[in-house]
């Protein structure tokens, strides 16, 4: 049992943040950071292709759950931009929020990222292309640090705080209880002390997260929840675009029911790879900077919101059931030729072996019209045809999509303009809080926090 003045649940790039801006403003403090998952190096996920082929649902998985947290292996794009990756600005002002990114960006660049490209979409033509073929192009500056500067940059601020704050891995916090003065922090069959607590549990906390607002009445929102598939392609139809901005985020609404369907994570010469949410298999995918390690397709997700509020309220149960479905059927992610979709027929190893388009990832083939929903299935068919026109060959027969992308999204806690809860002294940041959804909002939220406690602090 310790007796600290921060604890903070969870050791994502919210955590993370937190955590190395306390030490840089208030280093008298006595701060520990408490991870269910492993140290940065501990982190391997046992599918290897070989003995172990698919998902084996691990305690924690190492691909969601450790040092640098769910990013740990993403691709590190770090999107400075209000547009999207969250609503952190809702909070703390459009001003201040991009500050804040930009504040983050050069920490990163300190601790390795230095000589990755930033890329914009300012006075980009693409825009106009957009716009003349019923696309939006949305406004940002990203920072592309890679799979492998990722890693790099995450092992360097750790490097850095590892003597100055006390971290626990394998270390899952159970509960959380109010007491005098503070909080107790309960896991592991034992229990620390708090004068305040942060808690930044990301998405793979979000059952958790539920949990500490049922028990300390903390008032919470339903969120949405993303679904769709991860196209894949060869690289150089996208090239135009990804050469110049790196990540497109394009937006098109549908003419059949006026949803709107968006690219997500753009990914030039990446890989396509499984993800696991609570035991469920869905899709994702990265790149890395190093030029050996890439290939030669482009994948990126292309996902329709859904929000459901009366009678049904559970936007993700809804995304889990689908997943479910598609895991069900396929025994994890389902590839698809696009021509076999607009066909109506299932995919076939052969087909897909015949295919142009290298899948990147070991999919089994299937029809991912049994799984997706038709009005989704309908929006993501009419947002291809319409990126044809801005990139010709991507309605190509080849095309491959992977199913099923499902971006899970925490409900939203009630927070002041602090990011604190109703209960002083009791932060909530990052995914976990639903404010954010990124890398860049996520980080940002854990200094903007740390920021306001360092102020308390020496009031
Ligand atoms: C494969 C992949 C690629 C991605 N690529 C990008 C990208 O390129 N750009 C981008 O902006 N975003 C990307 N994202 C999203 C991004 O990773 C998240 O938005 C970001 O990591 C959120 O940070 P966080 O600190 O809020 O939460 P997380 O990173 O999820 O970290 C939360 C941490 O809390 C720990 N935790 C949970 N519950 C407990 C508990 N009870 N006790 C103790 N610890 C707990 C977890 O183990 C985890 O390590 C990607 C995500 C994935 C999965």
């Amino acid at each position: 049992m310790g007796k600290y003045d921060v604890v903070i649940i969870g050791a994502g790039p919210g955590g993370i943040f937190a955590a190395y801006e306390l030490v840089q403003r208030e280093p008298q403090l006595k701060i520990a950071v408490f991870e269910a998952g492993n140290a940065l190096v501990k982190r391997k996920c046992p599918i290897d292709g070989k003995k172990v082929k698919s998902c084996i649902s691990c305690k924690t998985c190492a691909i969601m759950s450790g040092f640098g947290g769910a990013g740990a292996f993403s691709d590190g794009k770090y999107n400075i931009t209000n547009d999207f990756g969250g609503t952190l600005y809702e909070y703390i002002g459009k001003e201040n929020a991009v500050d804040l990114m930009k504040y983050v960006d050069n920490i990163n660049m300190k601790y390795g990222g230095e000589g990755t490209k930033m890329y914009s979409t300012a006075g980009t033509k693409f825009k106009k292309v957009c716009m003349q073929n019923k696309l939006k192009l949305l406004d940002a500056s990203v920072r592309h640090l890679g799979t492998d500067i990722n890693y790099v940059v995450l092992e360097n601020i750790y490097e850095e705080l590892r003597d100055k704050v006390e971290f626990r891995f394998n270390y899952c916090v159970d509960r959380l209880e109010i007491i005098e003065g503070g909080y107790r922090v309960f896991g592991n069959e034992q229990y620390d002390d708090c004068s305040k607590c942060i808690v930044s549990v990301g998405r793979s906390g979000s059952k958790w997260m539920e949990e500490v607002c049922r028990d300390l009445k903390i008032p919470t929102k339903s969120n949405r929840v993303d679904l769709g598939v991860r196209v894949e392609l060869p690289a150089e139809i996208f090239s135009h675009l990804t050469n110049e901005l790196y990540e497109s985020k394009i937006v098109y609404r549908t003419e059949k029911f006026e949803d709107r369907v968006r690219t997500f994570c753009m990914n030039p010469n990446g890989i396509v790879v499984n993800e696991n949410t609570n035991g469920i298999v869905t899709v994702n995918g990265h790149s890395y900077e190093d030029p050996e390690k890439q290939t030669e397709n482009t994948n990126f997700a292309l996902l329709v919101a859904k929000h459901f509020s009366e009678p049904f309220k559970d936007s993700n149960g809804y995304g889990e059931s689908i997943a479910r479905l598609s895991n069900m059927l396929g025994g994890g992610v389902i590839v698809q030729r696009f021509g076999d979709l607009i066909r109506g027929r299932r995919s076939t190893q052969d087909r897909i072996e015949d295919s142009f388009v290298r899948p990147t990832l070991s999919a089994a083939p299937g029809d991912l019209s049994l799984v997706l929903p038709k009005r989704i299935l309908d929006g993501i068919i009419e947002m291809i045809y319409a990126l044809d026109k801005i990139a010709p060959g991507t309605a190509n027969d080849d095309t491959l999509l992977y199913g099923v992308e499902v971006k899970f999204y925490n409900m939203e806690v009630e927070l002041n303009e602090h990011l604190e809860t109703l209960h002083k002294g009791l932060y909530v940041i990052g995914d976990g809080s639903g404010v954010t959804h990124s890398l860049s909002h996520a980080s940002a939220s854990g200094v903007y926090v740390a920021r306001e406690i360092a102020e308390a602090s020496r009031a």
